[in-house]
């Protein structure tokens, strides 16, 4: 398969050239086409696997879309990961993506002070890639608003747990619009993730690779 057979339009093929991808990994050949329809998804596979262009491509799509939404404040898409080392390489893999389109990115996660992430934020973007704890931070802070968000990432749903996230996740997804599409991605499985998987996401498909 190639890009194109995922879905892709011209302009996005360029980007994904500029990359150096030629042709889709099996979790971007599975996940993408699901995630342009507007589903829902849960998708095991591990990092390495190509996850991150895979609901990161769709994402932007998701918010060229959205022509009118674009004018309001807060982010469209909201990716939460565990630690963050994660959270800053898939911030780093998202820019490259987003630059060509004026979609700003913004990292919400420790190495930055609350306050120069606050003064950030408040000049507005369109993707926040966070970790659970300090996304948080910045909402109570009212450094944005969730009102816009429409795309949620949960990566690496497993670790997160295991780092006690989960009510975090809770909270932040609590927050989001229902009509929002979501996209769950975990190593394994466990009960407790199934189970919030099974509360957060709508008649999700399930790839795994
Ligand atoms: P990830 O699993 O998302 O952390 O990606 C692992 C690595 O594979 C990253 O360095 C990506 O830039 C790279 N990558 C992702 N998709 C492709 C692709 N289709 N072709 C070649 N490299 C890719």
């Amino acid at each position: 398969k190639t890009f194109q057979d995922l879905g892709f339009d011209g302009m996005l093929m360029g980007t994904i050239a500029k990359q150096g991808y030629e042709n889709p990994t099996p979790i971007q050949c599975q996940a993408v086409p699901i995630a342009l329809s507007g589903r829902d998804l849960i998708g095991i596979a591990k990092t390495g696997s190509g996850k991150t262009a895979a609901f990161v491509l769709p994402m932007i799509v998701h918010i060229m879309d959205q022509a009118e939404l674009a004018k309001g404040e807060g982010p469209i898409g909201i990716i939460c990961s565990p630690t963050r080392e994660l959270a800053q390489q898939i911030f780093n893999e998202t820019k490259k993506f987003a630059k060509a389109y004026g979609i700003r990115v913004s990292g919400v996660y420790g190495g930055m002070s609350k306050f120069e992430q606050f003064k950030e934020l408040k000049a507005g973007c369109e993707i926040v890639v966070a970790t659970p704890g300090r996304l948080i931070d910045m909402i109570k802070m009212k450094a944005f608003t969730m009102f816009r968000g429409t795309y949620l990432v949960l990566d690496e749903a497993d670790r997160m747990f295991d780092l006690g996230f989960e009510p975090q996740i809770r909270s932040i997804v609590g927050q989001l619009r229902p009509d929002r599409q979501t996209l769950l991605f975990s190593a394994t499985m466990p009960r407790r993730v199934e189970r919030l998987a099974r509360e957060i996401l709508s008649d999700p498909i399930r790839v795994t690779v």
